[in-house]
């Protein structure tokens, strides 16, 4: 997968040289190319941003130098054969990012990061984009952050570890917490490693029966446990069809 971030804090990006993304990009596995949006500024003091049509506070992101960094990424990538591109926008107007989003991404074979400052970029940049590629407009929370780099970086994580070969092992994400499947987009539930006892606490007993199916039942269980009592939303939503009769009896 091809991933481009156009930003005016390259520097912000450090991290993806690091750990699970960092080492899908020392094995090939990704290909990351952090740009400084100031290289398509012209003008002495390399002007970003302006003041908002209409008045008030703050400042907005310039056409021009968004619209020149984008055409000359999607050409760079076009020529190099990163396939069909899709540009990613952070913003807390866009829609939630959730783990089935970045199971859609991480299907795709290109995605270009769009992380603005200020109040954001000048919305025709989105709109002249939209007519010619997929565009994503995605927040991932209902606060707002300073700019949109961290986004990338939870974006690109999420995204990073369900490529095939990016985990260690691929089963690792197929109970996660939201995982479609056995767990019904529950919460995974507690957790334990060695010691058996530490502090006077032990672990739960079936977890040491080896008795697979118990297993199974227990961790459904916390799952549903634990889902119902921080996002009952998330049960909600359920088709009532994922639930089995032990559930129901919870
Ligand atoms: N005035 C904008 C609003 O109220 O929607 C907030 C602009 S924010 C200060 C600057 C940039 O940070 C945004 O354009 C976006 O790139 C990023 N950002 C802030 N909060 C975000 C969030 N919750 N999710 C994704 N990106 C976010």
């Amino acid at each position: 997968m091809r991933l481009d971030v156009v930003t005016i804090f390259p520097g912000y990006l450090d991290p993806l040289n690091v750990s699970l993304v960092g080492k899908a990009r020392a094995r090939g596995q990704l290909d990351v190319h952090v740009h400084d949006l100031r290289e398509w500024t012209y003008d002495r003091h390399n002007t970003v941003d302006d003041t908002p049509y209409g008045g008030g506070p703050g400042m907005v992101m310039k056409t021009e130098p968004w619209g020149d960094a984008l055409d000359s990424v999607l050409a760079d990538g076009y020529e190099g054969g990163a396939g069909r591109p899709a540009l990613i926008v952070p913003t807390p107007s866009g829609r939630p990012f959730t783990q089935g989003l970045a199971v859609e991404l991480s299907e795709r074979p290109w995605l270009i990061f769009t992380p603005a400052r200020y109040e954001g970029i000048d919305r025709r940049v989105v709109d002249e984009y939209a007519a010619r590629i997929p565009v994503y407009e995605v927040s991932i929370g209902d606060y707002v952050l300073a700019g949109g780099e961290a986004a990338v970086l939870v974006v690109t994580e999420a995204v990073a570890r369900l490529l095939p070969g990016v985990l260690g092992n691929a089963e690792s994400h197929r109970d996660d917490s939201f995982a479609p499947g056995a767990m019904a987009s529950l919460l995974e539930g507690p957790v334990y490693t060695k010691p058996p006892a530490w502090r006077g606490r032990g672990i739960p007993e079936v977890l040491l029966s080896g008795h697979h199916g118990k297993i199974a039942r227990w961790r459904r269980d916390e799952a549903l446990r634990r889902t119902t009592a921080s996002r009952p939303d998330l049960i909600e939503r359920c088709e009532p069809a994922a639930f089995d009769k032990k559930d129901r009896e919870m």
